[in-house]
């Protein structure tokens, strides 16, 4: 039999926005039920593997250096985004990340003193102490304490819209399904990003070699109730955020640590032995989001990030150790790829290296002339043994296809209409912002952003 239950409003899902839209709920007065598909351990999403927040602030804090404006921080999406944002969502979001900092603290989340790293964001970054595990534990602490109701193992397999009014959803939670009737629903689940199914239809049989960096349990399944209850969809169901990871990483929730920074200092080949694109185009934080669509193009989605000695203390170390030998073709064997082959990409490369005074931290005068893909910085013969090379696969960190939002985060029908009772927040309205293109932390910001939006619009809608 069925069981049944309401409460005033239900929040789908249990990463940043989702908590971020229960606490502003119950904040406002409504009663609460939050329903994580995962279980307790392993609660929060892909929240629990992030950092930083991406934070507007106009006077130095004790977390933050010097200032970060809210036109630094729009010109810094338009350039990613390369004209695909919503520019007043996109500023809406910049204005009320200010606020983020003081009222997280409020929700017991801690702050990290500024730090240096291969993503130079001590600026325009604010890090969580203990990271987002800790974030999200806070999160939970908090919202236990204000009494809302938590449901883990418990995931949303069917909802029923009438006119696009929310009235119900049926819950599977340990064997059992439960309907769960509430005056106004937040949908906050996540992408398509672990679900390899979805991937191979819009990638083809390149989508099995994916790792996926974060949750096993974000499917996109709520996304598509939504879009079958007349929700306008958003976000081309091709494009993701990918990076390049180790190649020995594990397929679900590798996480932060197997991203491997190596690529601007030295060469990265592919399993024809040859290079494919500049590795030295940019700066890494501009770039290194670039990589896990190149490699997901590559034969068998898979390349190799070769260095010698002299720059192997120059990024963040690997979690995985490198594989070492002093000599090109000893390399090239532990890889499995043909000796002489490698060793004549590895010599043209070399000779085409100029001299020039290598910087790391600057966009330096080190390049090639004369070959193809040219490497614009940070170009240096490879000479010095022993040499390193890691295996590298594409990592994907989020999907950008989801449901269009209004600016008061309610769903909106295909006609235009929003629906009356329906919120949406998180990575699976991330494309209504931005259509291409990432900014680092500001998953988290949008995410918090519109997930208090969401909670107090619908404890306002319960009333
Ligand atoms: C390794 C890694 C590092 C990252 N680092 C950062 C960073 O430092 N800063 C940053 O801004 N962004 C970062 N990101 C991106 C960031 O994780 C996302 O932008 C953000 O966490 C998305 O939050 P969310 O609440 O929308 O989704 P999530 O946090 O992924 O939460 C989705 C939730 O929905 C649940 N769920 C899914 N389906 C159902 C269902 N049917 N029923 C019930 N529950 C369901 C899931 O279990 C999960 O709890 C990182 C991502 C990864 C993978």
């Amino acid at each position: 039999m069925t069981t049944s239950i309401a409460c005033d409003v239900l929040v789908v899902g249990g990463g940043n926005a989702a908590m971020a839209a229960a606490l502003s709920a119950r904040d406002h007065g409504a009663s609460v039920i939050v329903v994580e598909r995962a279980p307790r351990f392993y609660r929060g999403g892909n929240s629990r593997h992030t950092r930083d927040f991406r934070i507007m602030h106009t006077r130095t804090t004790e977390h933050m250096l010097d200032v970060y404006p809210p036109e630094e921080f729009l010109d810094d999406l338009r350039r990613v985004a390369g004209g695909e944002m919503d520019e007043e969502l996109a500023r809406l979001v910049v204005e009320r990340s200010e606020g983020l900092p003081m009222w997280l603290s409020q929700q017991g989340v801690r702050w990290q003193e500024p730090l240096s790293g291969t993503l130079h964001l001590a600026r325009t970054n604010l890090f969580m102490l203990g990271g987002g595990r800790a974030m999200m534990n806070a999160y939970y602490r908090t919202a236990e304490k204000k009494g809302i109701q938590i449901w883990y193992e418990a995931m949303v397999e069917d909802i029923e819209v009438t006119a696009g009014v929310f009235g119900g959803a049926q819950i599977r939670r340990g064997g059992e399904v439960c309907l769960v009737r509430a005056s106004a629903v937040v949908f906050a689940a996540g992408g398509y990003e672990a679900n390899i199914d979805w991937l191979r239809q819009h990638w083809g049989d390149a989508a099995d070699n994916f790792v996926i960096r974060g949750t096993r349990y974000n499917q996109g399944n709520v996304i598509d109730l939504l879009l079958a209850a007349g929700a306008t969809p958003i976000g081309h169901p091709r494009a993701f955020h990918a990076v390049a990871v180790d190649g020995r990483a594990p397929k679900f929730d590798g996480g932060i640590v197997t991203r491997l920074d190596s690529v601007p200092f030295g060469i990265v080949i592919n399993l024809d032995c040859e290079r494919f694109y500049d590795e030295g185009e940019d700066f890494w934080p501009k770039r290194y989001a670039i990589w896990g669509g190149l490699i997901a193009r590559q034969q068998e989605q898979v390349a190799y990030s070769i260095i010698d000695s002299k720059v192997i203390d120059k990024f963040m170390p690997s979690v995985f150790p490198p594989m070492m030998a002093h000599s090109i073709a000893d390399l090239a064997m532990q890889l499995g790829l043909d000796a002489d082959r490698v060793q004549a990409t590895v010599d043209a490369y070399n000779a085409a290296v100029q001299p020039g005074n290598f910087r790391p931290d600057a966009l330096d005068d080190c390049h090639t002339v004369g070959i193809d893909p040219p490497k614009s910085h940070w170009a240096q013969r490879i000479d010095t043994p022993p040499f390193y090379a890691y295996p590298l696969r594409a990592g994907i960190t989020f999907t950008y296809r989801g449901v269009r939002i209004q600016r008061d985060a309610r769903v909106q029908l295909v006609g235009g209409d929003a629906m009356g009772n329906v919120f949406a927040a998180g990575e699976m309205v991330a494309g209504n912002v931005l259509r291409r293109g990432y900014l680092a932390g500001f998953g988290l910001t949008m995410g918090a952003v519109f997930g208090r939006i969401a909670g107090e619009g619908a404890a306002r809608v319960a009333r």
